[in-house]
């Protein structure tokens, strides 16, 4: 069995590429892009409340980096540098190195240096901390809606849901649209490049993790507004629209902008090759309140808006 810094030098430390001083020290030096804004967040993932105990090591690993990412994407950061917090029962070097694997590949794919952090025995919990980096006053923001505003979401909200679904024999799903929710479930896609090209041009945003409702919530009450959402394509009943309206763990972006630039947005769709579909509006009246109709005008009440640690 290897010793806690045999296991940190193995797994944790790589060679980094716009760090001063990384892991092994007791700090990590860092030297921020002269005159921008450091953007800072933290997400804890507990297995059993976040992730299954026999979720892949790998894909774990990926994830834990990339919902980090999904916070940066939705402050319009660029996100550079990351320290992970570690809870690990009796060690199995196969499953850390498995776990390093797949957060490497995440940092690799979106050039984030891992500078610290701390590993301790217990039940197992990640814990990372991620920095970036955004111009003064441009990072996008919860609070800044107006009336009359478009509301945008990138990608297709519900599948990670509809996969873990799957996965806990709620419903079945067939090829190939099983391999999309799994995907989505498991190896998430942080929309960095849509939440940097949204700098000067959304009005607010959030990442969809709790459920697209009750993350619109949000951006509604702390801009003090009402929404009216006509949603084009909802699945019409049952789980699947369930999971597109309030399931979890999507990390797609959430977004507002003033009305005259759908068409912008349209040709934004198209360079990025990303959905982005416009889902209702947002108007003046009780802050937090959602109006949802059909395609028919037909009023929707959902079960409920999303997902709650503590409800
Ligand atoms: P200390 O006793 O000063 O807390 P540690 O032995 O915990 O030092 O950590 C040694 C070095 O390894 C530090 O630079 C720390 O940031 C880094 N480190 C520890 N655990 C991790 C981890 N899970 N991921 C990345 N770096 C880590
Ligand atoms: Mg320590």
């Amino acid at each position: 069995m290897p010793s806690e810094f045999e296991l940190i030098n193995h797994c944790f430390k790589r060679p980094t590429r716009h760090t001063v001083l990384g892991v092994g020290d007791d700090g990590a030096l860092i030297s921020p892009t002269p005159g921008q804004e450091l953007v800072i967040s933290t997400d804890l993932l507990v297995e059993g409340t976040h992730f299954l105990a026999d979720t892949n090591a790998e894909d774990l690993g990926w994830k834990t980096l990339a919902v980090n990412l999904s916070d940066m994407a939705a402050m319009g950061a660029q996100p550079r540098w990351a320290t992970l917090a570690a809870v690990l029962p009796a060690p199995s070097f196969d499953w850390i190195e498995a776990f390093s694997r797949g957060l490497f590949d995440c940092a690799d794919h979106y050039n984030i240096d891992l500078i610290g952090g701390d590993t301790t025995r217990g039940p197992r919990a990640f814990c990372v901390t991620i920095f970036g980096e955004a111009p003064p006053g441009q990072a996008l923001r919860r609070n800044g809606a107006k009336a009359g505003d478009s509301i945008w979401i990138s990608g297709q909200p519900g599948r990670a849901a509809l996969g873990l679904a799957h996965l806990q024999r709620r419903t079945t799903l067939r090829e190939p649209d099983l391999a999309h929710c799994l995907a989505a479930l498991h190896r998430p896609q942080p929309r960095i490049e849509l939440g940097l090209a949204l700098r000067g041009i959304a009005s607010a945003a959030i990442d969809v993790s709790d459920g697209l409702l009750a993350d619109l919530g949000h951006i509604l009450e702390q801009s003090n507004l009402t929404a009216r959402l006509h949603i084009p394509n909802l699945p019409p009943t049952g789980l699947a629209r369930d999971c597109w309206l309030s399931g979890g763990d999507d990390y797609e972006l959430l977004f507002t902008a003033a009305a005259e630039l759908d068409g912008a947005m349209n040709a934004l769709a198209n360079r990025l090759e990303l959905a982005l579909t416009r889902i209702g509006e947002t108007a003046a009246g009780t802050p937090g309140e959602l109006i949802l109709s059909d395609d028919d005008g037909e009023l929707i009440t959902p079960a409920r808006r999303g997902y709650d640690h503590f409800m």
